[in-house]
């Protein structure tokens, strides 16, 4: 079957070589030169697929009033009117409440722990090379209160096929003896031994130059303007100046999704909820070996080869991608408290980029009004840790073959 994938990030990507390997025509349209260039390039490298809480719970709503107005909070709220990121908003503030909060992580798990199988299957099959590490991931926590609450959805989890350790601080050292040197007072830990981590933007481009082995065609450099459809189909994707036809399509254009779907009347809710990264030229011997996430200050850490990466902060700034310094430079001092001698900190790379994020945090998959157009999009959050289920389910759809998991909560329907 002909199939054209719009985006080569890592769903797009992930999404082609499952399809190409089960003997479909492949072509991928990308606006960028390469793969992996916008969100899937330089993210918090965790394959975080037991940490399925999402932001919407009930406890993150005293925190959002806590950082109203503070400029280095975990979540800023740019001023300024986007109708979209209102409703985005007051469908998030739904979403606050225990029951869905309970619901989202169930879901959000099911998928995760799913693409940790997939990804075992990608890696052994495709040999690529992208700093992996299966040493598990440790949250570190700095008082007592986000520890207890952590260790009840830790617990809850567990229920559904997550594992953890709960760890004291002698514990959290043995683990990730770099953290004896943090400033912050470390109070205790969770260990997710399922847990892994890796490059996404090497995994993304090895992959993606494995699809070209087996036929996939990437259309770089095309930027897509519309797709057109005539009664319930798609007719062709207008992208650079040709138009592509194919039997079906696959959309996966992370937080752009929505610009394109809006107009077909297919509602999916993403936003773009912007984040930002720095990567340190790491001093080997003292730059940690775990990943690590900092439950304080929503900060991950992992290290990627010969950097550390540390991730995270939301912002709600349309589809701004610049770097905010104040940002960058408040990572830096977190990253320098927690493991001051970890590298060259006046030689970091800084970056910026757009989840595309929906009110609850599970992605969209399958189906739409359209028979011939499928959605591979709105991974949040978690685009790393869910890609590889994501496509398997996916291609799945494509072949009409019933999935593997249950798919409660993770489609349109
Ligand atoms: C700071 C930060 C840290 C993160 N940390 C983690 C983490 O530790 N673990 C984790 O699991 N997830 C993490 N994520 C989330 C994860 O990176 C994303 O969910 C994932 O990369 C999304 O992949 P995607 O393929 O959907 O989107 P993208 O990678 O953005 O791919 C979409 C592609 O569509 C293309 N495109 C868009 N519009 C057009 C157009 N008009 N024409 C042609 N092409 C177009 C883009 O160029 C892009 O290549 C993080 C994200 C951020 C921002």
């Amino acid at each position: 079957m002909k199939i054209v994938i719009l985006g080569s990030g890592v769903i797009g990507v992930t999404s082609a070589y499952i399809l190409a390997e089960r003997g479909h025509e492949v072509t991928v349209i990308e606006r960028q030169s390469g793969s992996g260039m916008e969100t899937s390039f330089a993210n918090g490298g965790q394959l975080s697929y037991c940490h399925a809480e999402p932001w919407a719970n009930p406890e993150v709503l005293p925190k959002i009033v806590k950082w109203l107005g503070r400029k280095d909070a975990p979540l800023v709220l740019h001023p300024g009117f986007d109708l979209a990121m209102w409703l985005w908003g007051l469908r998030f503030l739904r979403n606050c409440t225990k029951a869905r909060a309970r619901y989202h992580t169930i879901n959000t798990l099911r998928l995760a722990l799913y693409s940790r199988e997939i990804m075992k299957y990608l890696r052994g099959k495709t040999g690529v090379d992208f700093a992996f590490r299966d040493a598990g991931i440790l949250h570190i926590f700095k008082d007592d209160k986000n520890f207890e609450s952590a260790l009840l959805q830790a617990k809850m989890q567990q229920e559904f096929g997550a594992s953890y350790k709960s760890m004291t601080y002698q514990e959290c050292m043995e683990l990730e003896p770099m953290l004896l040197s943090a400033n912050d007072r470390i109070i205790g830990g969770i260990h997710f031994p399922l847990d892994e981590s890796g490059d996404i933007f090497a995994f993304t481009r090895h992959l993606a130059k494995k699809c070209q082995t087996i036929g996939v065609v990437f259309k770089y450099d095309h930027a897509i303007l519309g797709i057109d459809t005539v009664g319930d189909e798609v007719s062709g994707v207008l992208a650079g100046d040709g138009v592509f036809t194919a039997d079906k399509y696959i959309v996966a254009l992370g937080s752009y999704s929505s610009v394109f779907l809006n107009k077909l009347g297919v509602k999916t809710h993403i936003y773009p909820m912007k984040g930002y990264s720095v990567s340190i030229p790491v001093n080997v011997g003292k730059a940690p070996q775990v990943s690590i996430t900092d439950q304080s200050q929503k900060l991950v850490y992992s290290r990627l080869g010969n950097i550390l990466r540390v991730a995270g902060t939301a912002e709600f700034a349309k589809y701004d991608t610049s770097i905010d310094e104040f940002r960058t430079t408040s990572i830096l001092r977190h990253a320098k408290n927690l493991f001051p001698e970890a590298g060259d900190f006046a030689n970091v790379t800084k970056w910026a980029c757009l989840r595309p994020s929906t009110p609850g945090g599970t992605p969209v998959l399958g189906r739409t009004k359209f028979k011939n157009l499928f959605l591979n999009t709105g991974h949040g959050t978690l685009g790393w840790t869910l890609a590889a289920g994501s496509a398997r389910i996916l291609a799945d759809f494509i072949d009409d073959k019933p999935a593997e998991i249950d798919l409660t909560g993770l489609t349109l329907s």
